[in-house]
C-alpha cells in the first residue's frame, strides 16, 4: 500500500513542516534525502550446510549536527524505504532532544525467530564484514539495538568491526553490555524517557497518574518497561497488553513482571492466566487514559483513529500513526506525544554512553536518570511551546523544533 510506505510518510510530514518554516527548495530537497546509504548482500552458512543470502542496509540520513546514530533492525518485512524513514526520524529525534548527533538506521531482511544462535551470530558478523571497516565508526556512524536485535548481537558486530580495525573499538556501538562499556540505565531508557514526557503531559491535562489506566500495544523491550515503570514510578494500572500474536486484558490491572515472565516462557502474552483475550485492534480502542503504542509502524490509521478513546497516545514505537490519523486525533483532542520525542530516551542514554566511553568515566544510574529527565522534560516543553505558537499538532511541532535545528546546522556549515 503506497500510502503506508513510511518514507512517503516522512516526505508528507516534511511538506507540512516546509509550509510552516518556509524553507527554500534546496533545503527541502536535502532534507528529503539520505546523505549516504549502503546496500549489502550477506551470505550465511546455515546449520543445514546450505548458504542463504540475506539483504542488509545501513542508511546515514543526515550528519550536519554530529555522527549519525541509530539502531539496526532484524525484521522479515524490512525494506530500504523503512530504513530510510527510520533514519530520517533518528535525525529529528537527536535534534528534538538536542544531543550533538545526526540520524541513521540499519536493517537486515530476516526472521530472527527462525534462526539458531549460531546462524544469528554468523549473520551479525557477516553484516559487519559486509558494511566493512570504513563506512561507520565511533566518530562517524554509531549503531545500537533496535527491533529484534540485542546487546549480544551488537557485541558480535562490534567484535567483528574491532577485528577489521585491528584494535578494540567498543565505541562502535551503544547499548553495550555494562562490562564492555555500556551505560547504566540504558535498558529501560526508551520507556523511562517516554514516561518523563507523559508525566509532563498529564500535569498539563490534569490527569492524576496514580489513578490512570493504560494499554500497551507491543510487549518487547519498550512495551514491557512501559508497563513496569508506569506502575513503579506513578502507580498506573496496565489493563491491557499485546504482542504480535494477540492481546490480554484485565480491568483489575495486570502484573507487568508476571506477564513478562509468562511471555519469556511461552513466547507470547496470549493465554496469561486470569486475563481475557483481546485483539490488537480492540486494544487500541479501549477507553484508557494513556495508550502506549510500542510495536511497529502504521497501527493507527484513518480507519481506526476515530475510535481511539485514550486521552494521551504516547508513541514509544517509531511511526505508529499515519498523517491522516494524526489529523483525526488532533481534531478529537487526543494528546499525541509523537514518536521521535516520546521514544528519544533510548538514543539520549546512548549519547550518554558515548560521552562516558570518551571520558572513560562512568556515572551512577541515578545520575543517568536525572540527566535523561532534564533532556526529555526540556524537549517536551519546547514542542508544546511550538504547538501553541504555530497552532499545530504535537507532531508538526516536534518537526518544527527538530528540523529547524538541522536546517540551522546545514546553513552554518554552508550546505544550503
Ligand atoms: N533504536 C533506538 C531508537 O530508535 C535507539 C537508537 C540508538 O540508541 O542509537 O531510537
Amino acid at each position: 500500500m503506497a500510502e503506508l510506505n513510511p518514507f512517503k510518510i516522512v516526505h508528507k510530514q516534511l511538506e507540512d513542516c516546509a509550509r510552516i518554516l518556509k524553507f527554500d527548495k534546496g533545503t527541502h530537497e536535502m532534507l528529503k534525502r539520505p546523505m549516504r546509504e549502503l546496500h549489502v548482500s550477506i551470505p550465511v552458512k546455515m546449520d543445514n550446510g546450505e548458504t542463504q543470502v540475506f539483504d542488509g542496509f545501513r542508511v546515514q540520513y543526515n550528519d550536519s549536527r554530529g555522527p549519525t546514530k541509530g539502531g539496526i533492525r532484524f525484521h522479515p518485512d524490512e525494506t530500504i524505504d523503512t530504513v530510510r524513514a527510520l533514519a530520517a526520524w533518528m535525525t529529528w529525534k537527536t535534534a528534538v532532544v538536542d544531543i550533538p548527533l545526526g540520524g541513521g538506521k540499519g536493517g537486515i531482511v530476516c526472521d530472527p525467530k527462525n534462526l539458531s544462535q549460531g546462524e544469528l551470530e554468523r549473520l551479525s558478523r557477516g553484516y559487519a564484514r559486509a558494511i566493512g571497516p570504513d563506512f561507520w565508526g565511533p566518530e562517524q556512524d554509531v549503531p545500537a539495538p533496535d527491533v529484534y536485535t540485542t546487546p549480544q548481537i551488537m557485541t558480535w558486530i562490534m567484535d567483528e568491526y574491532s577485528k577489521m580495525q585491528g584494535k578494540n573499538q567498543f565505541g562502535l556501538i551503544t547499548g553495550k553490555p555494562i562490562m564492555l562499556g555500556g551505560s547504566l540505565g540504558r535498558g529501560d531508557a526508551t520507556a523511562r524517557g517516554g514516561w518523563y514526557t507523559i508525566r509532563e503531559a498529564a500535569q498539563i491535562l490534569g490527569i492524576e497518574l496514580s489513578k490512570a489506566k493504560i494499554a500497551v500495544q507491543g510487549y518487547g523491550n519498550a512495551g514491557y518497561f512501559a508497563a513496569a515503570l508506569g506502575k513503579s514510578l506513578f502507580g498506573c494500572k496496565t489493563i491491557a497488553v499485546s504482542d504480535s500474536k494477540g492481546g490480554i486484558m484485565d480491568e483489575a490491572g495486570l502484573d507487568p513482571e508476571a506477564v513478562n515472565e509468562y511471555k519469556k516462557k511461552t513466547g507470547s502474552v496470549v493465554g496469561f492466566p486470569g486475563a481475557k483475550p483481546i485483539s490488537n485492534e480492540a486494544l487500541l480502542e479501549l477507553p484508557v487514559d494513556i495508550l502506549i503504542p510500542s510495536a511497529l509502524e502504521n497501527v493507527i490509521t484513518e480507519k481506526n483513529a476515530g475510535n481511539i478513546k485514550a486521552k494521551i497516545s504516547a508513541e514509544l514505537a517509531n511511526g505508529p500513526t499515519t498523517p491522516e490519523a494524526d489529523d483525526i486525533l488532533y481534531k478529537k483532542g487526543v494528546h499525541v506525544i509523537p514518536d521521535f520525542l516520546c521514544n528519544a530516551g533510548g538514543v539520549t542514554v546512548s549519547y550518554f554512553e558515548m560521552v562516558q566511553n570518551f571520558y572513560q568515566h562512568y556515572w551512577t544510574e541515578k545520575e543517568v536518570q536525572e540527566k535523561l529527565d532534564l533532556k526529555m522534560k526540556t524537549a517536551y516543553h519546547a514542542v508544546v511551546a511550538a504547538s501553541k505558537m504555530y497552532k499545530i499538532n504535537m507532531r508538526q511541532a516536534a518537526y518544527v523544533v527538530a528540523v529547524q535545528r538541522v536546517v540551522e546546522a546545514m546553513k552554518l556549515r554552508g550546505w544550503v
